[in-house]
């Protein structure tokens, strides 16, 4: 880890500016208004033009926003600035004809953070690939119960250009960032940053896994007081690597979080309860009791990591242990997230459809020792060897639906050929009820019924929550 030069946000003048919105949608018209509240001379490129982008077109150009739809890729003659959707490919033509011209490009995040004024908020920043969501409603629980005027921003709750731009006054925020919108966002510097995990995701968008890395890495960039990183990751590179790249101002700490004892400089687990060694004087001998595992909800080991990784960045920000507790005591999980619907005949039924990704379904399926487990969608590219591998001794059988089942087949062939599986070829309303009644005959007392998708849901549903609904309703079918 290197201590560089302090980069604050450059400001900007956007009176009169030709800037460009890259998307329509939920980033794009928000960016839009802003920047032509601004007095920019703003003009919105889409891809599509279909009848939501025709409305939302309206909208803008009844302010006086030019807008053109149906081609993203070329630049507006006269383009000063693009503000992009994060989602948005860097490889694409509107990108490349902007770095040709030496236009920058900023994502919503850098939007928001450049438009911070004056003794804004810190930010706490959280990305990895899983549990940010979970990360960040914890961290602003936290901060909350330490008496701190806070928010939880990013994907979830209020949209960050709300955060910096709103009547309500923050003192810090919990921040979720995810690796496209890092992409974008050169000259964020945070607080302090956690990076919770890193597996094979969006590497499509990324073009490689050392891309993908790099990115998430740029949330240490300029941080202030701790780069916090997994101490128990083993898969390379390592969240501990990317703090070593990243250019830190003076004195900022790195701070590893582990299931195991914690070293100093780290906080971690003994004997059931969250210990912090690294916010402490003198960190060689003392450590401080922050909360009991049983104080996280559900109290399953990667649910733990989020909650040590949450706790670190409340302590480097000063939080007292007391909150940590109170905070994670009166912190409850989102729906589909591990979610206990209910048990029918001594056998539990857990909703986790947010496991959309085989790293996701590994961990969740880690937390329970003998599993039936609903699984399949759409892969999105993944293998599911190491899952299957991983998971095989907790499997008393399996119950694959969707689309891309057969590659979940064909894994628990290769490596569980012992666990009866049920491979149910329907996509329509009922395959749900059918999956969950064909998982209770599997299913013996003591075990568990986990729906932990590994795979994405849009072949069924329109999304994880509908589908985890259709598994809450199929197991009230159960109970009644
Ligand atoms: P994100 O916002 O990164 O998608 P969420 O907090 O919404 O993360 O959790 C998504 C899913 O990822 C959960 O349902 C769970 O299956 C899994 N998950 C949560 N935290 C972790 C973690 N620390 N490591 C691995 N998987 C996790």
């Amino acid at each position: 880890m290197g201590s560089g030069q302090v980069t604050s946000s450059v400001p900007f003048e956007f009176q009169g500016k030709h800037v460009t919105v890259a998307g329509l949608g939920v980033s794009g018209v928000p960016a839009a208004k802003v920047l032509h509240g601004l007095g920019a001379r703003v003009t919105v490129v889409n891809d599509g033009d279909d009848a939501r982008a025709r409305e939302q077109a309206a909208e803008l150009e009844a302010l006086g926003v030019t807008v053109r739809l149906g081609d993203g890729a070329t630049l507006p003659e006269g383009t000063e600035l693009i503000v992009t959707a994060p989602g948005w490919k860097p490889d694409k033509p509107l990108f490349t004809a902007a770095e040709a011209a030496g236009v920058p490009v900023w994502g919503d995040v850098e939007l928001a953070w450049r438009l911070r004024g004056p003794g804004a908020a810190d930010w706490l920043a959280v990305t990895g690939t899983n549990g940010k969501t979970t990360t960040v409603r914890m961290l602003a629980s936290i901060l909350g119960a330490a008496g701190l005027r806070t928010a939880a921003v990013g994907n979830i709750g209020v949209s960050l250009l709300d955060a910096v731009l709103g009547e309500e006054e923050y003192d810090v925020l919990a921040v979720e960032l995810s690796s496209y919108q890092l992409h974008w966002a050169p000259s964020l510097r945070a607080h302090s940053a956690a990076v919770l995990n890193l597996a094979p995701d969006h590497l499509d968008w990324h073009g490689s896994m050392e891309a993908y890395a790099r990115d998430k890495g740029r949330v240490y960039e300029g941080n202030r007081v701790a780069c916090v990183y997994n101490a128990d990751a083993t898969a390379k590179p390592s969240t501990e690597d990317l703090v070593r790249e990243a250019d830190v101002e003076e004195g900022c700490r790195a701070v590893g979080f582990t299931l195991g004892t914690p070293g100093p400089s780290q906080l971690g687990v003994v004997e059931g309860i969250l210990v912090d060694r690294a916010f402490v004087e003198n960190r060689q001998k003392n450590a401080q009791e922050l909360a009991e595992v049983s104080d996280v909800d559900p109290p399953a080991p990667h649910n733990i990591a989020n909650a040590l990784a949450a706790a670190a960045l409340a302590r480097a920000y000063g939080v007292p242990a007391s909150a940590v507790r109170d905070g994670l005591r009166a912190f409850t999980p989102d729906d589909h997230r591990i979610a206990h619907v209910a048990d029918v005949d001594g056998v539990a039924y857990i909703d986790d459809s947010k496991a959309t990704n085989t790293h996701a379904a590994q961990a969740s399926l880690a937390a329970y020792e003998s599993v039936v487990w609903i699984a399949g969608g759409l892969a999105k590219g993944a293998t599911f060897d190491e899952l299957v591998t991983g998971a095989a001794k907790r499997l008393r059988g399996a119950v694959l639906v969707g689309r891309d089942r057969a590659l979940i087949r064909e894994a628990l062939a290769r490596h569980a050929p012992e666990v009866p599986v049920v491979d149910l070829d329907r996509t329509d309303t009922g395959a749900m009820l059918q999956a969950v009644q064909e998982a209770q005959r599997l299913a013996r007392p003591g075990d568990t019924v986990l729906l932990a998708p590994a795979c994405a849901s849009m072949d069924m549903f329109t999304n994880y929550n509908k589908r985890g609904d259709a598994f809450a309703q199929a197991v009230r079918e159960l109970g009644a």
